[in-house]
């Protein structure tokens, strides 16, 4: 907290909060918001260049020293980082604070081999919980509501992120975890839970099991808010997911790296999702050139924490595709905003040569009102060709033994799908209930190809 302090002479004295005592920075004059980042920028980029080798390496490499950032646009000049540098540097390389100020580790699964660590402080764990707080606040959650927390506790910074975060807001937290579902639907009914945090695709799940006890969101239960993120969800999801609950679906978007959940979310008018940039910079970056990219065009997200500092984390590449937004949200909040992620370059895939996003394909398939959001990528190949199938559940009440009718659905999906991504995919329907359901990430895509 001693840094916080030291960080915060350029703090604004008279914010107008229009929403919440926790919100007063979202509205922060846009020119005290870049002093404060650079401030906070110059500050970081010293401090891990005092502490962090590989850091002061790499800026040696480049003739590079903490002096020459004198505008946040010299941030151009620094470094990047990326996943593999945490990979190579575990368990521990990257970090900054001495041993002494760590309180906490969180881990992330590497796709290969060893996870990546990282070591918070006290102060990056209070900066994390400032991000959700406000993220909370933005909802429209208060103190006095109940908020189960149905993401995964432990490594995972889903399930502690918004913990701390309702606790701090003075809602009552349900640390449920993920799992259990039939004692989640009871806990959230018997309790009274107004709001819940987890992935959408345990949500869906968390519907499922409500619908097989009999509960209506709307007549059984107070929930009005879900918290959903830590994967990609198009809003074909949450439309389908706000109109068969009743309840609001609000984005959070968080990174083990950068902290977690409450780096950014989306504010009532849904425009995208606010970044507290006074704690976590973006940049946008062309990823072939790697040259910062205006707001307003899209590339990729990278981010540098420059109020955190068991892992300070400078120019980390997130391999997230989006864009910064050029005009002000009709909120209020200066902080500005990027788009939904419902894509991110690492999910990929390449089908008969087009380059294919699995959003795109969730996009198509809920435009056909018959059909469940509960589907399945699979890639296979033969010695002479890729095949490409996707299986969907279809509703309760579509499902028919009608061969026509079936039919009839299976080529209006097909067609969905192909008016979005230009190729034909087989299809096939399946019975309601029979695919996989997930308790924290869903893996929707099984890629069988050879290599
Ligand atoms: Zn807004």
């Amino acid at each position: 907290m001693e840094l916080l302090n030291s960080l915060y002479p350029v703090l604004p004295q008279d914010v107008n909060c229009p929403t919440h005592p926790v919100s007063a920075m979202d509205y922060m004059p846009v020119e005290q918001l870049r002093a404060l980042q650079l401030h906070r920028l110059k500050w970081t980029v010293e401090y891990a260049f005092e502490r962090v080798p590989l850091f002061r390496k790499r800026c040696d490499e480049r003739g590079v020293r903490p002096e020459h950032i004198k505008t946040l646009a010299d941030i151009k000049l620094l470094p990047f980082s990326k996943k593999i540098d945490l990979r190579d540097e575990y368990p521990m390389g990257l970090r900054g604070a001495p041993m002494d100020e760590i309180v906490r580790f969180h881990c992330s699964s590497g796709t290969t081999g060893k996870p990546i660590c990282i070591p918070n402080t006290l102060g990056d764990v209070a900066v994390w919980q400032n991000g959700a707080m406000r993220c909370l606040a933005m909802y429209g959650i208060r103190a006095g509501d109940v908020l189960q927390v149905s993401y995964g506790y432990g490594l995972f910074t889903g399930g502690l992120g918004l913990h701390y975060g309702g606790e701090g807001m003075g809602c009552a937290v349900l640390p449920t975890g993920g799992g259990n579902t039939e004692r989640q639907v009871m806990l959230m009914r018997d309790l009274g839970v107004n709001a819940i945090a987890c992935t959408p695709s345990y949500f869906l799940r968390i519907m499922d099991e409500a619908r097989r006890q009999g509960v209506d969101f709307r007549r059984d239960t107070k929930l009005r808010h879900g918290i959903f993120g830590a994967e990609p969800w198009t809003t074909e999801m949450r439309d389908t997911i706000e109109r068969e609950t009743g309840i609001v679906a609000h984005d959070i978007y968080g990174l083990t790296e950068i902290a977690g959940p409450g780096v950014a979310g989306d504010c009532q008018h849904r425009t995208g999702l606010h970044i507290w940039e006074d704690h976590f910079y973006p940049e946008i970056i062309d990823p072939e050139t790697l040259e910062p990219l205006p707001d307003g065009e899209v590339g990729e997200l990278v981010f540098t924490t420059i109020s955190r500092t068991g892992t300070p984390m400078i120019r980390y590449r997130t391999r997230d595709l989006t864009r910064l937004h050029t005009e002000k949200c009709a909120c209020g909040r200066t902080m500005r905003v990027m788009d939904r992620i419902s894509a991110r370059s690492d999910d990929m895939l390449i089908i008969h040569g087009v380059n294919v996003f699995p959003g795109q394909i969730e996009a198509g398939l809920l435009r056909v009102p018959e059909v469940a959001p509960h589907y399945q990528i699979i890639l296979s190949s033969t010695d002479t060709l890729d095949l490409f199938e996707i299986k969907v559940e279809v509703n309760a009440d579509a499902f028919s033994d009608s061969v026509r009718k079936m039919e009839d659905l299976r080529k209006r999906v097909f067609d969905a799908v192909k008016s979005i991504i230009g190729l034909s995919a087989k299809i096939i329907l399946v019975e309601p209930g029979s695919l996989p359901r997930s308790e924290g990430k869903i893996k929707r895509v099984i890629d069988n190809r050879r290599k």
